[in-house]
């Protein structure tokens, strides 16, 4: 069987994600009990609540298996909330898996209504400026030993990465870009679709009209 990429699928963002690598032509799985951790080359922790992910990943006693499977080579994106979850410091609270040297500070933008759109140049993912969707999301503050920075916009880091985490605080799989997936895709050492075949759909996306639209960064 070919090797696929699992999505944690007890809260949060699973659809989206799964639509994203549908169309990169890559195998999924979704993630919702130990068992389904075997053979995964990656893992998606979409974005959602953190805290309410955290309380299920124990409910569901899910985080040995998901320690055990990335002890095993299984890498590990975290977007958002998942990007929470997997940092080794959650400022003024506990850190939960603690794969990843980051601080993260939760809510740091405020409120819901003050989620917002943007564009960035992330020359390691794309060539072309990418969308972001920050959702309520949390900023990475620091970033530690062998953890390298692949966006910084202003004061906060907004997305980094070591050999075996990726973390972003925006969402790629809210925008019509299949770039971060095709990149984490290629991390796990898949070989996701060209470009050719999903270009019209990259190109053909509504924005989504409550967000605000920030400057360009990067
Ligand atoms: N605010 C959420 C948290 O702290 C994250 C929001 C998101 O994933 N879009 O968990």
């Amino acid at each position: 069987m070919a090797a696929s990429l699992g999505i944690l699928d007890l809260q949060g963002g699973v659809h989206e994600h799964l639509d994203h690598l549908h169309r990169l032509g890559v195998p999924t799985v979704r993630v919702k009990k130990a068992g389904d951790l075997a053979g995964l080359c990656g893992l998606i922790i979409p974005g959602g609540e953190s805290t309410c992910l955290a309380r299920l990943l124990k409910i569901f006693d899910m985080e040995r298996p998901i320690l055990e499977a990335f002890r095993n080579g299984m890498k590990i994106w975290g977007t958002c909330a998942g990007a929470i979850l997997v940092a080794t410091e959650n400022i003024g609270q506990a850190p939960h898996l603690g794969l990843v040297e980051v601080a993260v500070q939760r809510n740091a933008f405020g409120s819901q209504l003050d989620s917002f759109h943007c564009m960035a140049t992330i020359p390691e993912v794309a060539r072309e400026p990418i969308p972001l969707t920050f959702i309520r999301a949390p900023k990475i503050v620091r970033a530690g030993h062998g953890v390298n920075v692949l966006l910084r916009i202003d004061d906060y880091i907004a997305a980094a990465e070591n050999e075996e985490v990726l973390v972003t605080v925006f969402h790629p799989e809210l925008t019509p870009s299949l770039a971060f997936h095709r990149y984490f895709a290629r991390k796990c050492g898949l070989q996701p679709a060209k470009a050719t075949e999903t270009s019209a759909y990259e190109h053909d996306w509504d924005r989504v009209s409550w967000m605000r639209h920030a400057r360009i960064a990067g």
